[in-house]
């Protein structure tokens, strides 16, 4: 199976999640969810106008460049890249190429993303990460450098793509091991649920086994110890009775 960017954006957040798209499994629809996506492609779409209109018209490149001129390329900036390499593939959303310097010193290529937060996680470098690892595999050369333009004040945040390449690659080979399982993992709700487009099917199905996730506030530890005794939320038993 391809891991795709779209696969490991989901991992990070949740295995489940990850293993369900994995399966094109069909979403029963989640209107926070579907905002939340929407007001992303709207700022992107805005950040990627800003972006072009900072470069000459003759730098640019905005339907996805080849492959194989990527490292003979003379734009300064490229939108929407899509690559594909070792049955893996990303949609990067912006690249800048800083041209050589002349003296000896390659081209440089810069992964962009967009994020509509004001605050960003460390998923967010990570996904910007993973759209690394795959522009230097094609390259054959260091990624040392991305960056994310993100919040009400476009801010951009500069990240060392080197001090996250060790755990892009060992969070990719526990993606490989997840979606070669014919089962999905344990379900475990959590915090990214709500903005999940998967939410209705996970809680109907932690309803049905009075999942201890549905719980909030407990940690992890304390629910595999309780989930050891047999003791379950008790949430669909107390609704029964009422
Ligand atoms: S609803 Fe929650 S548990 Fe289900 S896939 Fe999404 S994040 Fe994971």
């Amino acid at each position: 199976m391809i891991i795709t960017s779209h696969f490991f954006d989901a991992y990070l957040k949740c295995p489940t999640k990850c293993w369900l798209r994995s399966r094109a499994e069909l979403s029963a629809g989640n209107g926070y969810a579907d905002s939340v996506c929407a007001e992303n492609e709207a700022y992107r779409a805005e950040e990627f106008a800003r972006l072009l209109a900072s470069f000459p018209e003759n730098d640019r490149a905005i339907a996805s460049p080849s492959l194989q001129n990527l490292s003979d390329a003379s734009w300064r900036i490229a939108i929407d890249v899509r690559l594909r390499v070792h049955d893996m593939e990303a949609r990067l959303q912006a690249i800048e190429r800083i041209p050589s310097d002349g003296r000896g010193t390659p081209a440089q290529f810069v992964p962009y993303r967009f994020e509509f937060a004001n605050k960003l996680s460390k998923y967010d470098k990570l996904s910007l990460a993973f759209d690394a690892f795959l522009l230097s595999e094609v390259l054959g050369r260091k990624v040392g450098l991305g960056k994310i333009m993100h919040g009400d004040r476009r801010t951009t945040l500069k990240v060392q793509m080197s001090l996250l390449a060790g755990e892009v690659r060992r969070r990719i080979k526990e993606i490989v091991v997840l979606v070669s399982d014919a089962s999905p993992p344990d379900l475990v709700l959590n915090r990214h649920c709500s903005e999940c487009e998967f939410q209705a099917r996970c809680r109907r199905q932690a309803m049905e086994k009075d999942d201890l996730s549905l719980l909030s506030g407990m940690s992890e530890k304390e629910r595999k110890k309780l989930h050891g005794k047999g003791i379950r939320s008790q949430i669909s038993t107390r609704r029964t009775m009422r």
